[in-house]
């Protein structure tokens, strides 16, 4: 991690300045949280609705609080004296999840809804939202060797049903409050992020983390099978979860890019099957594989053009997919042992 260049970037705000992160007791904010901390900053605020003992990640010397932010009146009190606050929170998970729960996707609106006037009226100087490449026209990824995503695809709008659309309107509330308001808000289009300490197992996992626990069943159980949902010719790209912190921290703070969505994932497309191959390899093993035509199995083809993040940070996610990808399996694998040890895990 560059600790250097960051700093620099986070120009203007102090060590002791309030960070709010909302949404910590889950993967990437959990992970964000950590991040700042080790970055020197000693006043973190860290939210989410799950009961303490459920967060993924708790850094020591941050502030834990347990608090449903879809309520205005606690959005009040979590937002109160914050220099920057970061919405993470949202209910979602993989495409198993997004597709069966569009109303409950949908109700995230009340979060960032109510999060970010509350950091306006607390006078933060900056706001960041964590939006989604579901955000993007679905027309465009009908085909698993589509064209890489750039900003301008989002309109004309056909979100992903719900989860999607909530994202595009939550985006335009973040550049309304630039343009209307004057508050300087961020807007980074995640595109599957894994990595340790992320849902690994209950219905909310995605991909990555999906294919490592059933490569590691298939393994241990002497069963050497694997469901595949849809027919493994689908592709994506996934972000390893450091480069999403620091790519998050770089967004935030880069005055180009003030309520300006933008990409933030890897340009690295698999397609679902090469995946299975990749964590077969990690797992040495071979699985038969049986593909479940009628799973969740979200658009043909998604992958992020970084052209834009290139030309305004000099950077992009970078971590190769198969390092990221061993690293997961492995923290994965041990999540696996501990649970079968009746030891407290990760879901
Ligand atoms: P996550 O599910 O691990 O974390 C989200 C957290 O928000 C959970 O811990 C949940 O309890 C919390 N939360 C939900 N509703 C809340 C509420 N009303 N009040 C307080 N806390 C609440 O998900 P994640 O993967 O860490 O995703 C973080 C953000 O990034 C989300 O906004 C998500 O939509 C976005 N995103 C993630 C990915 C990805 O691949 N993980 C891709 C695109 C966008």
């Amino acid at each position: 991690m560059s600790g250097q260049q960051t700093t620099e970037k986070t120009s203007g705000l102090k060590s002791d300045d309030l960070i709010v992160i909302a949404g910590a007791g889950g993967f990437i904010a959990g992970d964000l949280a950590r991040y700042f901390h080790d970055q020197g900053f000693t006043r973190i605020r860290a939210v989410d609705k799950k009961p303490l003992p459920e967060w993924y990640q708790r850094t020591p010397g941050v502030e834990c609080l347990c608090m449903d932010v879809s309520e205005e009146k606690n959005c009040r009190r979590v937002c109160e004296g914050a220099a920057e606050v970061y919405n993470l929170a949202a209910d979602m998970g993989g495409m198993g999840f997004i597709e069966r729960f569009r109303i409950e996707c949908l109700r995230s609106i009340l979060i960032n809804t109510h999060m970010i006037e509350a950091a306006y009226r607390a006078g933060a100087q900056r706001y960041f939202f964590s939006s989604s490449a579901c955000a993007y026209n679905t027309d465009l990824q009908q085909d698993p060797h589509c064209r890489a995503l750039k900003e301008t695809d989002a309109y004309p709008a056909m979100a992903e049903r719900g989860y999607g659309w909530e994202k595009l309107m939550s985006e335009m509330f973040c550049q309304e409050y630039w343009a209307e308001r004057g508050m300087q808000t961020a807007i980074a289009r995640f595109h599957n992020v894994y990595g340790p300490n992320g849902t690994w197992d209950g219905g909310r996992e995605k991909a990555p983390a999906a294919i490592c626990r059933k490569v590691i069943e298939a393994k241990d159980s002497g069963k050497h099978q694997i469901v595949i949902w849809g027919d493994g010719s689908q592709t994506r790209s996934f972000m390893y979860i450091d480069d999403c912190t620091r790519g998050i921290d770089m967004i935030m703070h880069c005055d180009q890019l003030v309520a300006t969505p933008i990409n933030l994932g890897s340009s690295e497309l698999i397609s679902i099957s090469d995946l299975v191959s990749m964590a077969e390899d990690i797992g040495h093993v071979k699985l038969q594989r049986e593909y479940d035509l009628n799973a969740p199995k979200g658009v043909a083809g998604r992958n992020s053009d970084n052209t834009m993040i290139q030309r305004i940070l000099g950077w992009e996610p970078n971590t190769p997919l198969r390092v990221g990808l061993a690293r997961t399996y492995a923290w994965i694998e041990q999540q696996y042992r501990d649970r079968k040890a009746g030891k407290r895990t990760v879901e």
